[in-house]
């Protein structure tokens, strides 16, 4: 149900265009969030998804759009400033780009190994580093990283992946320690199997992955970007005012085996 949540709070979401990203500016919008929304693309990477500039025009959210790859320190520093300028200042960084490969470890080509640390892990350390400043300023500062079950619990034959979302996981921790003096909360999402671009191959080609997926989720579906977004609003919102360092399992009872 939408509110008012957020009104008067700014957002830069990252990986925005897409899935789980586009579900949290939404939900946000729909709380009357202003937003930056940032990605290395604008249009959906599925070709059934409602784009978000779509969603957030029927919500009538005020938003502005940065092309940005994390990896780019430049183009992050612009989704920042553009927070500033546009909106007065930044309250809410949600750190969402992210990628996915899948190899064991002793398959894995070492570029896809460092382009999946760079995006994954050096991105989340890159937009809160640059971020931070402005995040300082507010009353109420935020940031909230997507990390994975994979970034809890070893699996998926996805070693690259599953280093990248150990260390987010980590580090959002670390952070949670340096900045509650300043009030930022910093928390994580840790997501299950959740129906994006992400596993659409997989979903609809491996059906013995699929099988595998679905066993060990013990709720009878997956995930949806919604259900992600619902816990990102509560991390976003003044309710989560003393919970930080925490990483929230969005997993369907996955890792409650
Ligand atoms: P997705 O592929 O549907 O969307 C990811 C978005 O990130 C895309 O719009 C893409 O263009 C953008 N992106 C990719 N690289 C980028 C870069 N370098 N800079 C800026 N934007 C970039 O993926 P999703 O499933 O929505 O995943 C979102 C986050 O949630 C990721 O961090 C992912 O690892 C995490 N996650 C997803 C699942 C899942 O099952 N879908 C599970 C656990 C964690």
């Amino acid at each position: 149900m939408a509110g008012n949540r957020l009104a008067g709070r700014t957002a830069l979401i990252t990986g925005a265009s897409s899935g789980i990203g586009n579900a949290i500016a939404t939900k946000f919008g729909e709380e009357g969030a202003d937003l930056v929304i940032a990605d290395v693309r604008r249009e959906p990477k599925l070709e059934d998804e409602t784009p978000v500039f779509d969603r957030l025009d029927a919500v009538g959210a005020e938003y502005e759009f940065v092309e940005m790859d994390v990896t780019e320190t430049e183009q992050v520093s612009e989704g920042v400033e553009t927070a500033v300028s546009a909106f007065g200042g930044l309250d809410v960084l949600v750190n969402n780009a992210g990628i996915y490969y899948q190899y064991s470890a002793d398959e894995t080509p070492m570029d896809e190994y460092d382009e999946i640390l760079d995006v994954n892990l050096r991105g989340v350390f890159l937009a809160s580093k640059l971020a931070l400043p402005a995040l300082k300023e507010s009353d109420d500062g935020k940031i909230i990283n997507l990390s994975s079950i994979y970034g809890l619990v070893g699996g998926g034959s996805s070693a690259a992946y599953c280093a990248s979302k150990g260390g987010v996981s980590n580090l959002t921790r670390q952070m949670a320690l340096d900045y509650a003096a300043d009030e930022i909360n910093v928390n994580a999402l840790a997501p299950g199997i959740i129906e994006t671009a992400q596993n659409a191959e997989w979903r609809e080609t491996d059906a013995e992955l699929l099988a595998d997926w679905q066993e060990s989720t013990p709720w009878p579906r997956f995930g949806k970007p919604t259900d992600v977004a619902n816990a990102a609003l509560f991390l976003a919102g003044p309710e989560s005012e003393f919970v930080t360092g925490h990483v929230l399992c969005v997993d369907g009872g996955w890792t409650a085996w």
